[in-house]
């Protein structure tokens, strides 16, 4: 496998980004915060027990994460070039990953976005509620209000990107994020990215990274 793990903070852009990179480029996104919200839809276990969390805008305990990261991983073929966006969150979570010849990271993508555009990005941000395409009220609006433009459903908020969950959201990863960052960096596997770009410019930059 081919492991590239996105870090950033929510609303850097890495889920748009991965999203982008699955479609063209034949990459797997495996976003460990849709997974949550497919399972919390479905009525799965691993849903219920993340949903408390998650509705507060606290990280999900990382045994319950390492074991579904780890079931998602072992589905795919060997072969597989992946992007994992929202994972690993914590350094124990990166140090499961590590332990395993099979889903050692091969790179970690930094997206360094100024701290006062997280809020407006975050708080703007909608998302359609069947096929989870991203938008934002201001910077990447659907052509018709409300509706998806790739699949037609309802555009909607996810409920933690309120203004009062996003704001306790911003402060888990600023106590995370640099403990994450020297770890990888102490592998000699980061590379840090202006995300603060316009979304095709930034795509076209990590296309070249990951080729
Ligand atoms: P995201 O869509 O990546 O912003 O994730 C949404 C929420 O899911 C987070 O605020 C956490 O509550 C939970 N979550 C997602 N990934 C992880 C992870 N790797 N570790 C702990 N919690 C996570």
């Amino acid at each position: 496998m081919d492991i590239t793990v996105f870090l950033g903070a929510p609303g850097s852009g890495k889920g748009t980004q991965a999203k982008i990179l699955a479609k063209d480029h034949g990459s797997i996104h495996l976003s460990t915060g849709d997974m949550l919200r497919a399972a919390i839809q479905q009525g799965v276990d691993v849903g219920l027990k993340a949903k408390k969390f998650i509705d507060a805008g606290e990280l999900v305990p990382d045994a319950v994460m390492i074991e579904l990261i780890e079931k998602a991983l072992g589905r795919l073929p060997s072969q597989s070039k992946i992007v994992l966006d929202g994972f690993p969150r914590t350094v124990a979570q990166a140090e499961a990953l590590d332990k395993n010849a099979a889903t050692r990271p091969n790179r970690a993508i930094y997206f360094m976005v100024p701290d006062e555009l997280l809020l407006e990005r975050l708080t703007g941000r909608r998302v359609c509620s069947k096929c989870g395409q991203p938008y934002h009220v201001k910077n990447m609006p659907p052509k018709k209000a409300g509706i998806c433009d790739a699949c037609g459903a309802t555009i909607v908020q996810r409920p933690d990107d309120s203004e009062s969950v996003v704001a306790r959201r911003l402060e888990v990863f600023a106590t995370q994020n640099q403990p994450l960052l020297d770890y990888f960096k102490n592998a000699k596997k980061l590379k840090e990215l202006n995300a603060n770009t316009p979304v095709d410019e930034l795509q076209t930059e990590l296309v070249k990274i990951l080729s």
